[in-house]
Parts: C-alpha cells; sequence; structure tokens
C-alpha cells in the first residue's frame, strides 16, 4: 500500500472504531490478519510439546508401575515421541516469530508513520498548545506499548486459552470429578480480577500521564541548559526536576505495589487450591479410581491451568497499559485541529499585496483580543517594519500573515484572495520565514541551507552564499560548504547562524520574506553583514519584518507601529520622527 495510504488506513481505523479500543486494535491488523493466523497455526504446532508431556510422563509411570502393559518398549516409544516433538520446536518456533513479526512491526512502523504525518497536518496552533516532549513519548512509547499489547493479546492469550483448553478437554475424557474440581478455580479468578481492574486502570492512566508530563519537562529543561546555566540556575532547575521524577517514582511505586499485591493474592490463592488438587487426586489413586501416573498428570494439568489463570491476571496490567496507549495514540490521530487546504484556491504566483481590513484576533474566545481592528495594505515588494511594544501583537500579525493562524474577525487579503479560501501550502511555497532563533539541525552546511529543495546547482548555491555573506564562513570550514554542523549549530556563532538562515530563504527565490529579528545585540561588523545580506535579500519582495535593529527600521518602505492590537501610525521613518507621535515615544523610550 502506498505510504499516504497506508496512514489514511490507521487514521480512518481509529475513526471507524473511536472508543472501541479492541475493535480499534483489530483494524489496525487489518491486511496482515493472514500473518497473524499463521503465527497462531505455527505457534500450535511448537506448542503441542507441553500438552503431549503430561501424558507421556503419566504413561511412563503407569508402565514403569506395571499399571499399564508395554514395558520397556513402551516407555522407548513414548520417549522418542517426546525427543521428535521437542525437536521440532526450533523450525515451528522461527516460522511462528516470522509471521507474528512480520504483522507486528508492520503495524508499529505504519502507526508511526501515521502519527509522524498526523502532525505534519496539524496546525500550528495545536503545535504550540502542545509540548514537544508529550508527542515524542506517544510516537515511542504508546506505539511500543501497544506492541507489547498486540504481542499478549495475539500470543500469549492464545498460549493462555490453548493451554487452558487441551489441560480441561484431556481432563473431562479422563475424569468428570476432577473437572469438576478444576472448574472451581474460574469463579476465584473472576473475583480476583473483578477487585483489582478498576484500580489497576487507575494507577496505569496516573502514571502515564505522569510519564509524559516528566517527558515534556525533560525536553524543555535540555533546550533551557544554556539559559539556566547562563543564570547559575544549575540548582533550581535540578530540584524542579527532582520534583517531577520524585512524582513519577510516587505514581510509579503505587503501581507497582498494587501490581504485585495482585500477584501475590492470586499466586496464593492458586497454590492453595493445587495442593487441594494433590490431595483429592492422592485420594482418588488410594481408593483406586484412578492409576498413581494420573496423579501426575492431572498435577501438571492443574499446574497449567492455574499457572495460565495467574498469567491472565498478570496480563490485566499490561492490557490496561496497552489499551491507554492505544486511545492516547487516538487523541493525536482522532484530532480535528487541522489546517484544510483541500478544494481550495491553489496560487501558481504570488505577487505579494496583503490587505488586512479590520483585521480581529484572539487565541482564546474568552480572553481578549490581541489584534482589535488591524487595518494595512501592503503594496508588492514592499518592506513594512513592525515596532512596538513587546506583547503589543508584532508576531502575531507575522503569524497571520504566514497563515499559521487566520483572523477571528475581518478579512486578511493575499493578492486579493481572502487567505481563509487560499491553499496555504501553495502559499507557502512562496514565502520564506527567517525567525528570531534560527532552526539548524544536524547535517551540512549544503543541507541546511537546501532544506528540502531538489538538488540545487553550485552556481545558485554560490550565489546565494554570497549574497549572504557566507563565503568566508564557508572557506574557514575544512569541507567547506560540506562541513558538519552539530546539533542546532552548537558549533556557529548567533550572527553565523542567522546569515545561513537568511541563506535559506534566499534560496527559495520567494516573493514574501516574514522576518522576526533576533533582539540579542552583535557586535557592529555582524550586525553589519548581516544588514546587508538582508538588504540583498528584501530587495523586489514583500517584507514584513518585527525590527528591533535601527538600520531595518530606517530602510523599510514604511514603518507600522502596533498598539492596543491596532496600527496607530504608518509612514516612512523621517515622517514618522517629524510627527513626534507614537513612533517618536517609543524611539525616545529606547534611547
Ligand atoms: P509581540 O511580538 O509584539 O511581542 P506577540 O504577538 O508575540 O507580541 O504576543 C501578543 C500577545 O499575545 C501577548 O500578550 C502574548 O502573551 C499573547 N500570545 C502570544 N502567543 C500566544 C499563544 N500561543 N497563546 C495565547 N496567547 C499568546
Amino acid at each position: 500500500m502506498e505510504i499516504k495510504n497506508r496512514d489514511d488506513f490507521f487514521i480512518r481505523t481509529f475513526e471507524k472504531y473511536r472508543g472501541h479500543n479492541l475493535k480499534t486494535l483489530l483494524g489496525i491488523y487489518k491486511g496482515n490478519y493472514k500473518y497473524l493466523a499463521g503465527s497462531a497455526f505455527w505457534f500450535v504446532a511448537k506448542h503441542s510439546p507441553v500438552w503431549v508431556m503430561p501424558v507421556v510422563t503419566a504413561n511412563i509411570i503407569n508402565l514403569a508401575t506395571g499399571e499399564k502393559p508395554g514395558g520397556v518398549e513402551g516407555i522407548v516409544k513414548n520417549m522418542l515421541l517426546m525427543v521428535i516433538l521437542v525437536l521440532l520446536n526450533i523450525p515451528l518456533n522461527y516460522l511462528h516469530t516470522r509471521c507474528y513479526s512480520h504483522a507486528s512491526r508492520d503495524v508499529e512502523a505504519g502507526l508511526r508513520s501515521a502519527l509522524v504525518r498526523k502532525l505534519q497536518l496539524l496546525s500550528m496552533s495545536f503545535h504550540k498548545k502542545t509540548a514537544s516532549g508529550r508527542l515524542q513519548s506517544k510516537i515511542m512509547r504508546d506505539v511500543e506499548a501497544v506492541e507489547t499489547l498486540s504481542n499478549q493479546l495475539f500470543v500469549n492469550i492464545l498460549q493462555i486459552v490453548l493451554n487452558i483448553g487441551v489441560a480441561l478437554v484431556i481432563t473431562v475424557s479422563k475424569s468428570m470429578v476432577v473437572f469438576g474440581f478444576f472448574m472451581l478455580t474460574i469463579p476465584v479468578a473472576v473475583l480476583i480480577i473483578i477487585i483489582f481492574r478498576k484500580k489497576m486502570r487507575r494507577c496505569n492512566a496516573e502514571f502515564r500521564c505522569e510519564i509524559e508530563e516528566t517527558s515534556a519537562e525533560m525536553m524543555e529543561m535540555v533546550e533551557r541548559i544554556p539559559v539556566s546555566r547562563a543564570h547559575a540556575l544549575e540548582n533550581w532547575e535540578k530540584s524542579r526536576m527532582a520534583k517531577r521524577l520524585h512524582e513519577v517514582a510516587n505514581k510509579g511505586f503505587s503501581l507497582d505495589v498494587t501490581q504485585s499485591f495482585l500477584g501475590s493474592i492470586s499466586w496464593v490463592t492458586f497454590q492453595v487450591f493445587q495442593i487441594g488438587c494433590l490431595a483429592f487426586t492422592g485420594y482418588m489413586a488410594f481408593k483406586g479410581r484412578i492409576p498413581i501416573g494420573d496423579v501426575v498428570m492431572y498435577q501438571n494439568y492443574f499446574g497449567s491451568i492455574i499457572n495460565q489463570v495467574a498469567a491472565i491476571i498478570t496480563l490485566i496490567p499490561i492490557l490496561a497499559k496497552g489499551l491507554e496507549s492505544l486511545k492516547s495514540i487516538g487523541d493525536i490521530l482522532l484530532c480535528d485541529d487541522i489546517e484544510q487546504n483541500e478544494g481550495k484556491e491553489k496560487m501558481e504566483n504570488v505577487r505579494g499585496e496583503m490587505e488586512f481590513e479590520n483585521i480581529e484576533f484572539c487565541y482564546d474566545p474568552n480572553e481578549r483580543k490581541i489584534l482589535n481592528g488591524l487595518n494595512l495594505h501592503i503594496k508588492p515588494g514592499e518592506t513594512v517594519a513592525f515596532v512596538g511594544e513587546s506583547g503589543a501583537g508584532k508576531s502575531t500579525i507575522l503569524n497571520l500573515a504566514i497563515g499559521f493562524n487566520l483572523p477571528t474577525g475581518g478579512i486578511l487579503k493575499i493578492d486579493g484572495y481572502d487567505i481563509n479560501e487560499l491553499d496555504l501550502r501553495s502559499y507557502r511555497e512562496h514565502i520564506s520565514v527567517v525567525p528570531q532563533t534560527s532552526v539548524l539541525f544536524t547535517g551540512s552546511l549544503r543541507e541546511n541551507i537546501t532544506f528540502g529543495l531538489p538538488p540545487v546547482s553550485e552556481k545558485r548555491l554560490q550565489e546565494v552564499i554570497e549574497a549572504a555573506n557566507l563565503t568566508d564562513l564557508v572557506e574557514s570550514l575544512p569541507c567547506g560548504i560540506d562541513s558538519h554542523i552539530a546539533e542546532h549549530g552548537g558549533n556557529l556563532s548567533g550572527g553565523q547562524r542567522q546569515r545561513i538562515a537568511i541563506a535559506r530563504a534566499f534560496i527559495r527565490d520567494p516573493q514574501v520574506i516574514i522576518l522576526d529579528e533576533a533582539t540579542s545585540a552583535l557586535d557592529s561588523i555582524s550586525e553589519r553583514r548581516i544588514q546587508e545580506a538582508l538588504e540583498r535579500l528584501m530587495k523586489g519582495r514583500t517584507t514584513l519584518v518585527v525590527a528591533h535593529r535601527l538600520s531595518t527600521i530606517r530602510n523599510a518602505d514604511r514603518i507600522a507601529v502596533i498598539e492596543g492590537g491596532k496600527c496607530v501610525e504608518l509612514g516612512d521613518y523621517d515622517t514618522l520622527m517629524k510627527q513626534k507621535g507614537a513612533f517618536w515615544q517609543l524611539k525616545q523610550l529606547q534611547q
């Protein structure tokens, strides 16, 4: 199946069986049923010695005690049968594992792939709300728990059911009285399960929640290390994390205790039953109702039955954890906070005209409006610098222009089209975003610049490197453009990282540039080199910039002062300075 269709298949299956975890689990194995059936078949074959062994043991004892005719020859025949069955286990086990693993690894990879696809579809507001550590935990840990759940259901449960079934069938065929004794265990097991089920489920849910939150915090803590170290906050971070980890330990502790209590209660109960069974069958043999060898056989079968019932009981927490994880994966796959692009107007070309008409925007309908009646017309090729106090809504305007957030009131038009009617992905092919902190990843400088593009000619790459003022960086690196960049660009300076981000924007040759300038001060040489690179980049393209550098503000065609969710002043630098209004005041504050 094609990957996209396969991802959709998983999402559709979760939708179809919404709220029914077991049905969902069976549903996602569709297409792999033949492998599951194969694995079950080979499993029964490979497992058969376990069922035959008690009969063979009883036969040998009965032959040895002379209760059964056949003598030494009979003993040898029984032994040979057993040895052959046991040896067959190796090839049969191989066939079973091949079939099962094919199915389960396919579903595991499919689930992860569907999650990745869904994460790429979910809206940016979803991603801003959701900690990345939590998502990572879902993709890795929860899928693993589902895989364990499948293993328990398709292999262990099968084994348990077969073990119990065979033991009961043989017992029924031999003695109804002993069978009746065996059946007594069922109500006791059911009672234990009922008593513990609720508590296990609660403990599991609490533990999973705690783990998710901790992994999210752990990731943030790691990202924050440069900041916390710079402020000598190591101990503060450590005690914060210690508190969280302590909570996880506490929740894990109560889960372990409940789990182990359940285990020991069932063990003790069933051991008492087994002792009872031994005494009961021993009494029957004493009375001559059954041969002595059968005492051992019944003991083996009964032992097998109670082991299996105990296995069901210990399985409950694993099943509960797996079902909980399946639900947690469903939370993502069923989330409908997706950007809708299907069937909307595709943009082949973008001129870069933007019209903000009475724009309103709030992140939460119950909270204040961040933008409240913003009006602004940006002409193609124009550079507009947004200034204003921190929290005024400048970055929010950029996010609207990218289409990450849609206006909650008013109309935003791009080249005359309402942004709500546009296929945003086709629009974004024509824009480049230079964020405040450049996102670099592990790989070569070339890969970082050409990120996601089809192969780019060396000539074009060279032009871009020159334009972004990166020539001397490239020359100073041991392998030039193919030099390796450490994770997050750790081996580069702030200025170099920004110029790489500018080169990345350049190479896309976009018509619209969205630029959130870094607030941190750079030395004047770095500052000038970035400014030069930016000027080349912005030339002839519509540019929206949240400006902190004086040079950017001076060179912008127009400056928009944002205050109270509106544009309160608009004009070029000289005009606004002469007006001595909001912009002039802002400048006075900064000096
Ligand atoms: P600026 O860029 O001017 O500093 P922003 O556009 O980043 O301001 O933020 C404007 C307001 O919106 C701030 O009060 C901020 O707290 C709020 N805000 C920003 N992002 C979010 C978000 N994802 N959810 C809720 N509120 C937000």
